[in-house]
């Protein structure tokens, strides 16, 4: 276990958005999250949060009065435990999961490929991409709850995960993932270069995509998936009707409206809603928290304007 006061936290977030917080604490182990509650304990600090790649958050700007408790692969971080079988740390992320099971002739994870974030959060989120999603994979996990100030570790096979889009029983009790077994396809060597094929592809496409030539923090808001929602926009816009249907699944982009309501390009501090793709906040060099908090603000105010109601959030903003 390492502990760092009084730590900077910005440099360890993917947005390189945040203030300092009273203690970051790195845990490998069992052990290491044992005595890192005993720390929390002893300090009587009562806020602990859980990071893995920060590829989903927004942290503040001002003073963390709490622990941040980072979870790092330990030395033999991804392990086959059968053939088709795979178990990860929590703090490996999914890339590095993806790569080990081509490398062992399975297949399955593919979809994920450029999916920001570590075996930990994609657990407690749910996360998917092009149809999928990690459940589809997922055998069990170890997971332990605060209990008194100390961690209570069990195993949790699938169902009792208790999945839904983005969504976990890890995620509703506020669980730690220590980490999860990945049930996978065993395939020949064509299959796997399919796959790694798709991977790869998948990967380019967030590149053509996403800003991710700066750091930002994913899709800001939710897209538009509320029937009420659905129709105030289309009283504005009647003429997405036929993308709502034949592009968009029946939602409404949320990119798509901010790049509408002439919003590409608007900038507050280094903090700009990017030209390519609107519904993300990209971070141009030293931007604020209040930088992006106020354009999330300035968003919702021209959406209750325009369409009398206020999008969703889907990052986490932490403080
Ligand atoms: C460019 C970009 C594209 C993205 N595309 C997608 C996408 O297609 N699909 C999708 O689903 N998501 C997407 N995301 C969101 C992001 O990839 C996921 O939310 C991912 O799971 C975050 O992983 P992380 O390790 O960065 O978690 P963090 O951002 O560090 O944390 C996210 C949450 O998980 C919690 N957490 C972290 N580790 C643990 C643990 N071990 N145990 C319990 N809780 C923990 C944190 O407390 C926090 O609440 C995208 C993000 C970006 C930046």
């Amino acid at each position: 276990m390492k502990v760092y006061a009084d730590f900077e936290i910005r440099n360890e977030l993917w947005y390189k958005i945040g203030g300092k917080v009273r203690y970051l604490i790195d845990v490998e182990s069992k052990e290491d999250i044992k005595k890192a509650f005993e720390l929390l304990k002893k300090e009587k600090i009562k806020k602990f949060f859980f990071l893995g790649l920060g590829s989903n958050l927004i942290f503040k700007d001002e003073y963390f009065a709490g622990a941040v408790i980072r979870f790092l692969p330990s030395s033999n971080p991804i392990r086959l435990i059968r053939p088709h079988i795979i178990e990860a740390d929590a703090g490996v992320v999914l890339d590095d999961v993806i790569n080990f099971a081509f490398d062992h002739n399975l297949v399955g994870l593919e979809w994920a490929g450029g999916l920001p974030g570590q075996v930990g959060a994609a657990i407690r989120g749910n996360v998917g991409a092009f149809g999928s999603e990690i459940k589809d994979s997922v055998k069990e996990a170890e997971v332990f709850e605060i209990i008194n100030n100390k961690p209570r570790f069990k195993v949790l096979r699938r169902f009792e995960l208790q999945f839904s889009y983005r969504n976990s029983i890890v995620k509703k009790k506020k669980l730690g993932v220590i980490n999860a077994q990945f049930r996978l396809t065993s395939a020949d060597q064509g299959v796997v270069n399919r796959a790694r094929q798709t991977y790869l592809n998948n990967i380019e496409y967030r590149k053509i995509r996403h800003p991710l030539e700066y750091p930002n923090c994913g899709s800001i808001f939710k897209n538009i998936s509320d029937p009420a929602h659905i129709q105030k926009i289309l009283e504005v816009y009647p003429d997405l009707e036929e993308k709502i249907i034949r592009e968009w699944h029946g939602k409404v982009a949320m990119g798509y409206l901010i790049k509408r309501l002439d919003l590409s390009g608007y900038r507050v501090g280094d903090a700009l809603v990017s030209p390519k793709h609107c519904n993300f906040i990209v971070n141009l060099g030293s931007a604020k928290a209040s930088d992006v908090l106020s354009i999330i603000k300035l968003i919702q105010n021209k959406f209750a304007e325009t369409f009398d109601f206020v999008p969703e959030v889907e990052v986490e903003i932490i403080q």
